[in-house]
């Protein structure tokens, strides 16, 4: 439609008989004339766009078919290469070869040839860095034509998965299955409490409850959706699903072309899939006659969208979708989210509980965790890495011929670079962060902003050439194993190892073929992995998260350390964890050896209340930032008083307004970032009517603080 002198896309919400102005324009087209999104759904875009104070026109589009919310056209156009053999050679002879655009129009053909012949276009304009004069030209040459994307290419039809049937509950599964199956058979209206949280340990047999959830709702003519963290992590469990359902799964992944997700998208909405399997944008698949949401690993900050408007947390748009629609909820964890665990003590949510692992052989017992006090090691002058007791299970273990993962939550050599005459730290020109120094590239670099330099050979500031290269990371457990254990095959499984999905699937593949004996990982191989050869899990060190200024850095250490420590011991062998820390005592780890959840909980949450955390009250994080420092600073005020002069006009007693302070990175990427935090209850009164110039953000319920 017109817009001043612009032409806009818009959404109709709904009619009306009157207009606010008084010059109305009329609508040039309509993109679509079906109905896109159902009354539910555009409740809960208005839910989204009020709670999380985003503009409606981007909750909306989150409803849309993929492209929409984009501006980009809803189908996706592809090139295709028509002269196969001779087209490289003549785009150069008949452009003018050597010039730059000649150059690019070979780039192009080559691409194309490489990789099959026919490609999204926007695919070949990003891979192949050119402007579409390009494809323009190409066209003109007749060399290329452009199609639309209609083949639905379904992206898992090349991989076959074994037909797999139900299996027979245990009686601990039994029970916690009986009022899942009463609410899903239960008419829905007449459901009391439809949300449960299944709390149960790793390998408790979650996901089996999940398979039965979703094969009782097809059964009542219904469908579902099953949200999972990163679908690269949980390979495992979408293969149960196509392993149950086949051919009546779709599994949403950003991985797909646009062309891809448009189909999938209408193929959804045309009711062909029993169940939609996906990451947080999953929740908006618009499936219907929906019946049953269930979100695996509830308690993971990948469901929380932070990068970009609406920042919405995938798991409260499930408990809000369950609501409006009301379909069964399932959220499924072995370490619950506080804020949820505390939902389901004060009976918002049903609390089922799994407390024993089950394998086909019977009950497993969980890993044995033995935490090991590194302070003594240093009395006893052992300044390893390794304590005693870590290095001697891992001999046992490998001269057992089973498996060690060990565990490091850095990345690089050496996490921390000083001079040793002057004290002068390597830090980044654009950030205010330390350097790494990763030997695999032979660098340091910044975790922030990824700029990598030449490794220090002398002080910038004194000349010196004492640099010492301090703190742990994957890269020194792994020169430490190879040094000690000499024959072992050793893998390190870190974003630097591991920096393709292709490396990932193939490391994975050649541990689980006991290709390797020590796999050393960050939170990559925290999650979700089963491995059956593994007996011993070690934690090198538990404390690198623990001094962080985040009132969530207990329960996210708390929840690291059971996943990693639930790796161990999944099928053949007993298991066995070792915990590393200077801080054994501490509660976070304390508890998390135990595999004592409700241990944890009961002290967290007292923190929680004392200082007025969530979940006993909201958090809005406000972060501006600027190239200029002053800037900053001067935005953060005026926005400090703005907010004071508002919370005084609407005499809004009991809500605190920490800062402006700097952020805990003060500066990322050359700009400086100032933040304030609010917290109190319903603070969307507070905020929706002030405005944000460019370079605010506003995130509702951060999951960090960093
Ligand atoms: P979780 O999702 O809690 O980690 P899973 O559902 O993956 O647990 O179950 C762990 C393992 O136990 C899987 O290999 C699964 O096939 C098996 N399992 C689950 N339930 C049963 C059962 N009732 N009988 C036999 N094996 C089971
Ligand atoms: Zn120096
Ligand atoms: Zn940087």
């Amino acid at each position: 439609m017109p817009f001043g002198a612009r032409v806009v896309r818009g959404i109709v919400v709904n009619l009306s008989a009157s207009s606010p102005v008084q010059d109305t324009r009329d609508v040039i087209e309509l993109i679509s004339p079906q109905v896109m999104v159902t009354p539910e759904r555009m409740d809960l875009a208005l839910w989204i766009a009020a709670y999380y104070l985003s503009p409606l026109f981007d909750a909306i589009a989150l409803m849309l078919p993929p492209g929409f919310g984009n501006k980009k056209p809803l189908k996706a156009k592809y090139v295709k290469y028509l002269a196969l053999n001779s087209g490289a050679s003549q785009a150069g002879g008949r452009g003018k070869a050597g010039t730059g655009r000649g150059v690019k129009q070979m780039e192009v053909l080559r691409f194309l040839e490489d990789t099959g012949g026919r490609l999204p276009l926007s695919q070949v304009l990003s891979r192949v860095n050119c402007g579409s004069s390009v494809i323009r030209a190409l066209l003109l040459k007749k060399l290329v034509v452009l199609e639309d994307e209609e083949v639905f290419r379904d992206p898992l039809a090349r991989q076959d998965f074994a037909l797999e049937f139900p299996l027979q509950f245990t009686a601990e599964q039994q029970q916690a299955w009986q009022p899942v199956e009463e609410a899903i058979r239960e008419v829905p209206d007449k459901r009391k409490h439809a949300s449960f949280l299944l709390h149960g340990v790793t390998g408790s047999g979650k996901t089996e409850i999940y398979l039965a959830a979703l094969a009782e709702t097809i059964k009542q003519g219904k469908r579902g959706i099953c949200l999972v963290p990163e679908i690269a992590l949980t390979q495992q469990i979408t293969e149960r699903f196509f392993a149950r359902f086949p051919g009546r799964v779709a599994v949403i992944h950003s991985r797909l072309s646009a062309g891809e997700q448009y189909d999938g998208w209408r193929r959804i909405s045309r009711g062909e899939f029993d169940v939609v399997v996906g990451p947080r944008s999953a929740i908006f698949a618009p499936q219907p006659d929906l019946g049953l949401i269930i979100v695996d690993e509830e308690h993971e900050w990948a469901y929380k969208q932070s990068d970009k408007m609406p920042r919405y947390h995938a798991r409260d748009v499930a408990i809000r979708l369950a609501e409006l629609s009301g379909a069964v909820l399932l959220l499924g964890t072995a370490t619950p989210d506080v804020g949820t665990y505390y939902g389901a003590v004060s009976n918002r949510l049903q609390l089922i509980e799994l407390n024993e692992r089950v394998s086909a052989r019977g009950n497993l017992p969980l890993p044995e965790v033995t935490l090991v006090n590194m302070s003594d090691e240093l009395k006893a002058g052992n300044r390893s890495i390794f304590s005693r007791l870590l290095r001697e299970q891992v001999r046992l273990s490998l001269e057992r011929e089973e498996q060690v993962m060990l565990y490091i939550n850095r990345r690089g050599l050496a996490t921390f670079i000083e001079c040793g005459n002057c004290g002068y730290v390597f830090s980044c020109r654009r950030c205010s962060g330390t350097l790494t120094y990763h030997a695999a590239v032979k660098r340091m670099v910044c975790h922030h902003c990824r700029r990598t330099q030449a490794a220090a050979l002398k002080c910038p500031d004194c000349a010196s050439l004492d640099i010492k290269y301090l703190g742990i990371g994957t890269e020194t457990v792994e020169a430490e194993c190879r040094r000690l254990f000499k024959s072992a095959r050793i893998m390190r499984f870190d974003s630097d190892a591991v920096s393709t999905a292709k490396r990932y699937v193939k490391q994975i593949g050649m541990f689980r073929k006991r290709e390797v004996d020590i796999m050393i990982g960050t939170q990559l191989i925290a999650k979700g992995l089963d491995f059956p050869g593994v007996s011993l899990v070690g934690v090198i060190n538990a404390d690198t998260g623990l001094n962080l200024p985040d009132f969530r850095s207990a329960e996210r250490t708390f929840q690291l350390l059971c996943q990693v420590a639930g790796r161990a011991g999944r099928a053949y062998v007993p298991g066995q964890a070792l915990i590393q820390s200077f801080n054994p005592g501490y509660y976070a780890i304390k508890y998390a050896a135990r595999h004592d959840y409700p241990g944890f909980y009961k002290q967290e949450i007292k923190y929680r209340a004392a200082f007025g955390y969530p979940p006993y009250n909201s958090i809005i994080r406000l972060i501006v930032s600027n190239l200029s420092e002053e800037k900053c600073s001067r935005q953060a005020r005026l926005m400090a008083n703005v907010l004071k002069q508002q919370i005084a006009v609407q005499g809004l007693a009991g809500l605190r307004l920490i800062g402006p302070a700097p952020a805990y990175l003060s500066r990322l990427r050359g700009r400086y970032q100032m933040q304030i935090i609010i917290l109190g209850q319903q603070l969307q009164g507070l905020l929706k009517d002030i405005h944000f110039p460019a370079g605010w953000i506003v995130d509702v319920d951060p999951v960090g603080m960093l």
